[in-house]
């Protein structure tokens, strides 16, 4: 049996390559692989794919191996009509898709991945694509078919598979294609490793040591949707070397929510990364927990040559209590210094301020941005996406701030001040970050 995985392109008024990898997907191709199936992939959004230059001019990377995606204008979807701003493909563009498809040739299924709720437009644009050129069945899976299945449901897929529970793809497939694949006894995010050995070429490597986050921030959907669970260090290591050996990068990213819970676990792998040597720089750009960060932590991340520390901030004031406590002023001042005096520069530490959470006041914002400022750190604002499923999502719509059938589209955080009347307005937003700049 033949698989062709495929990463769809993005559809969206802004995209930027920020070390975004399908691992979900590439955990697919590993667990297919282990029932039996020859397996291709297509990745629209690996800028590194040597094949991308003759379709299309792409950007130079930018730090670290980010950078813009190769994009078009596209026509605004009706429900987007009025935003005042260009609407985009960011990818690779359709030629390449085909190109890449009839190179691969026939194969049994074809399964498409999805993350962002606010992207299935790029999701739906893909596949419907991608039945031009197959008569195979298309499978829709990944992050948007789990957190608005019923939304995923109208997509032109043939199928879809709405669960991260990599268990019950046998039975799944059994069903819709009349086969006799037989279960498998493995623990998947414990045993594979994400199939990278499905790219020709790559620019960096992104790994997760850990799954799900037990805080229960209330504007997360991370906790809802996954047990924590951390995978054993040695195979963490193991999978960074069995790759770091097939393509040669210099930037490793872990992706984790909550990489510093479970401290024997993070101070092993941190270890393990120091002793083997591993000649790459490391990143966490995900938020990690300031509360988290001890002497030895900070010293440890220096050592194994981490390059880019983000902190998980989010907001001052009381909202910080109402939205979790997952992290207090307190907690950064420590981590700060802890980072600061193992020898990270203020170039290297950076914290994410979220912007427009319900209940937040612009004073909120503007004060967590004074606090990172006086911490002389980087400052990175996140706009506030509503998440169907979190309590924030459920009080929204309780309280009549959301319709329950809103088209996903409008909840883009790029876009939710130009319509939004419940959040800070889009001068409001735009003044947090011009002081961010200033
Ligand atoms: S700590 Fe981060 S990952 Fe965990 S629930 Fe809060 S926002 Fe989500």
């Amino acid at each position: 049996m033949r698989a062709l995985l495929i990463n769809p392109n993005i559809h969206d008024f802004a995209a930027y390559d920020f070390w975004l990898k399908p691992l979900g997907i590439l955990y697919v191709g590993a667990f297919l692989k282990r029932l039996g199936f020859e397996v291709h992939l297509i990745d629209t959004l690996n800028r590194h794919d040597k094949d991308l230059k003759r379709f299309v001019k792409v950007p130079k990377d930018k730090k670290y191996g980010t950078g813009k995606f190769p994009s078009r204008v596209i026509e605004k979807p009706k429900v987007v009509k009025n935003i005042p701003r260009k609407f985009k493909e960011y990818g690779a563009p359709p030629e390449y898709l085909e190109w890449k498809m009839k190179e691969i040739g026939n194969v049994d299924i074809v399964m498409v991945t999805s993350t962002m709720t606010y992207w299935y437009h790029g999701v739906w644009e893909t596949i419907r694509r991608i039945k031009k050129i197959t008569d195979s069945p298309v499978i829709l899976g990944g992050i948007y078919t789990q957190i608005i299945p019923q939304h995923a449901k109208k997509s032109p897929a043939d199928f879809v598979f709405p669960t991260n529970r990599l268990e019950l793809l046998p039975k799944f497939l059994n069903d819709i294609l009349n086969l006799h694949l037989k279960d498998i006894d493995i623990d998947w995010f414990e045993d594979l490793d994400p199939a990278y050995e499905l790219y020709k070429s790559i620019g960096y490597l992104v790994f997760t040591s850990s799954i799900g986050c037990p805080f229960r921030c209330t504007y997360c959907i991370t906790p809802r949707m996954w047990k924590f669970k951390r995978r054993t260090p040695e195979k963490v290591v193991e999978s960074i070397l069995r790759y770091k050996d097939i393509f040669d990068v210099r930037d490793i990213v872990f992706f984790d929510d909550a990489f510093l819970v479970g401290k024997g676990h993070t101070v092993k792998l941190l270890k393990l990364i120091k002793n083997e040597r591993i000649k790459t720089r490391f990143h966490l750009p995900n938020g990690i927990h300031a509360r988290l960060i001890d002497e030895e932590i900070a010293y440890l991340l220096k050592e194994a040559n981490f390059k880019t520390i983000y902190l998980g901030y989010e907001t001052s004031g009381e909202l910080q209590e109402k939205t979790g406590g997952k992290v207090f002023d307190k907690d950064l001042i420590r981590a700060v210094e802890f980072l600061k005096n193992a020898g990270f520069t203020k170039d290297e530490i950076r914290a994410y301020v979220l912007v427009n959470l319900p209940g937040q006041k612009l004073q909120d914002a503007i004060r967590a941005v004074e606090f990172l400022k006086e911490l002389d750190i980087g400052i990175s604002v996140n706009e506030y996406t509503p998440i169907p499923g979190t309590p924030e999502w459920n009080e929204l719509i309780k309280n009549g701030k959301i319709a329950p059938d809103i088209d996903p589209l409008l909840l883009d955080n790029s876009i939710l001040p130009y319509w939004w009347n419940g959040g800070m307005s889009k001068e409001e937003v735009e003044y947090v970050k011009s002081i961010v700049r200033s």
